[in-house]
């Protein structure tokens, strides 16, 4: 525990802000920062909508009470954006003299691998003192085993693709549920491990519409009354209706549907894993910049505290653990 006294580099004004898409837990690590800074005898403010409200000067004062009631809520009392204006350096330039008007001595930025991306350029060009937390329904980010909004997105799933199956089961149907991830697929792995799916398609590997097949009439042969194929939107085959479409022609033997889950999987009351996670992350953000780091990201590694540069973070891959899909597909018989 960091002692009360200890401001290594004499901090006396925080702004915390949210950035990039949204997710559940941001509520949860916002109040964390702000009762945190509070805690160390620091003022705390917020900034709205992300790196716009840093151009536009959109600071607002945070007490205690601005962050009651709001740890078990989705969305971000905060706002979040993208903004095209921060990935100009005018746009840039003027978030510098808004933050140092204001009288900001460092940044808590939640934000994915996009806006430290954004953070990397912006200090390289400004001095800007801050510390990042990872946030995204994807986690998909580099230097965290998990990133804030993923859990409670893969329960949502999960959730969902339990009760499908219910439906599947009745009218002994073929399913094809879509989840988000574009460039990722943890969200369709754990989805799909968790709901017992007959196939996971991700776009980490390539997907042949054979071996779907193949799954699919062994499935059929086992007398199974209903199948449910997770796939994540990016996946190279196609989303999940191009993909129904192909497989129908091959596999005619159950009546085929496909269900979108879409946006629902970004909102909601955070799971309590992202809770204690956000509530973690966000006091040791506050803790970290008065120890004196500078431009990295948080995360948690075997679940101790690591810390990532901004550049390794944009530049670095994070590693899929594809040997939960030889797990799927032995469970999957
Ligand atoms: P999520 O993964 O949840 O969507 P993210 O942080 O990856 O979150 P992005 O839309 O990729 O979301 O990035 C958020 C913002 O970061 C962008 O709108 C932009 O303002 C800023 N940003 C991203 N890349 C750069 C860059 N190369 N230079 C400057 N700013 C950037």
């Amino acid at each position: 525990m960091l002692s009360k006294k200890m401001n290594k580099v004499n901090i006396k004004k925080i702004a915390v802000l949210t950035t990039g898409g949204d997710c559940p837990g941001l509520n949860a690590a916002v109040r964390a920062v702000v009762r945190s800074g509070i805690y160390y005898k620091l003022e705390v403010l917020g900034v709205v909508r992300g790196y716009e409200g840093l151009i536009d000067n959109n600071f607002i004062e945070m007490k205690s009470h601005s962050v009651s009631n709001i740890l078990q809520r989705g969305g971000t009392v905060l706002k979040t954006a993208r903004s095209d204006r921060f990935m100009k350096p005018e746009g840039r330039q003027k978030a510098f003299e808004n933050i140092s008007a204001a009288g900001v001595d460092a940044l808590v930025v939640l934000g994915g691998d996009g806006s430290f991306r954004g953070m990397d350029v912006f200090t390289s060009e400004h001095k800007v003192r801050s510390v990042g937390i990872p946030k995204t329904i994807d986690n998909d980010i580099y230097g965290t085993d998990f990133a804030i909004g993923y859990d409670t997105a893969v329960n949502t799933v999960v959730q969902a693709i339990d009760k499908i199956r219910d439906t599947a089961d009745s009218h002994d149907r073929l399913f094809f549920v879509e989840v988000m991830g574009r460039d990722a697929g943890m969200i369709a792995l754990f989805g799909g491990i968790g709901s017992g799916a007959e196939a996971i398609l991700i776009p980490e590997t390539n997907t042949r519409i054979e071996r779907i097949v193949e799954i699919l009439e062994r499935g059929w042969s086992r007398k199974k009354t209903s199948m449910i194929v997770i796939v994540a939107e990016g996946d190279d085959a196609g989303g999940a209706y191009e993909i129904a479409r192909s497989v129908k022609q091959r596999f005619k033997q159950f009546d085929t549907r496909v269900s979108i889950l879409g946006h629902v999987q970004r909102g909601g009351s955070p799971s309590c894993a992202d809770r204690v996670l956000a509530s973690r992350l966000g006091v040791s953000a506050v803790e970290a910049l008065l120890e004196g780091r500078n431009n990295v990201m948080l995360g948690l590694i075997d679940n101790k505290l690591s810390y990532t540069s901004y550049k390794d973070v944009a530049s670095r891959k994070k590693e899929f653990p594809s040997e939960l899909m030889r797990i799927a597909e032995i469970l999957s018989l």
